[in-house]
């Protein structure tokens, strides 16, 4: 049963207002990723631990002209298999980027989120919600998908990001850290 899971996720993707994203988890032995639907995603379970370079993720695709797609498959290891780590996850499935930079010094790795994502679960895994910010964000691209010149795609356009690809911080500016290993 997934019930942890799906009460995690009413708790975690819910603004103030109620809006809600209706996720739904389901265990199954076996899902043949060709033969996804509309909005239905999966998350392998793998029986490997990570290690330092392949983490637990979601296949974010990131075409030529800049444009980041959420993706709808990833995996989870083993020693990473924990709800906040898996709604962390669905947070890439419904279009939500990272906001944490990763830093490496010497035998140390660590993260530590980007400004004013503290709290956020794309920030920090352990958080309990998602920034408010993403539900303006969702209907700036709402307003994007209505134009009758948009290609519709099938896999949710990553939000946060300029034209050209770029990750925003909450101010508008391109989000870059010369000290950390991953740059948005
Ligand atoms: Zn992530």
């Amino acid at each position: 049963m997934a019930t942890g899971l799906n009460k995690g996720a009413s708790n975690t993707f819910v603004n103030k207002d109620g809006v809600n994203f209706n996720i739904k988890y389901e265990y199954r032995a076996s899902v043949d990723a060709n033969k996804l639907g509309a909005g239905e995603n999966v998350l392998t379970f793998s029986t490997e631990n990570s290690n330092g370079y392949d983490r637990s993720g979601v296949n974010v695709k990131t075409k030529e002209n800049g444009e980041h797609f959420a993706g709808n498959t990833g995996v989870i290891y083993k020693n990473e298999k924990d709800n906040g780590t898996i709604l962390h996850e669905t947070g890439h499935f419904i279009g939500l980027p990272d906001r944490y930079f990763e830093y490496k010094w010497l035998d140390n790795h660590w993260s530590e989120p980007m400004t004013g994502f503290d709290d956020d679960k794309m920030g920090n895994s352990d958080k309990k919600h998602i920034d408010d910010l993403y539900y303006q964000q969702y209907m700036t691209k709402a307003k994007v998908y209505s134009s009758p010149k948009t290609k519709m795609v099938r896999s949710y356009l990553q939000i946060g990001r300029n034209k050209k690809g770029n990750l925003l911080d909450k101010k508008g500016q391109v989000v870059y850290d010369s000290r950390a290993i991953n740059n948005y």
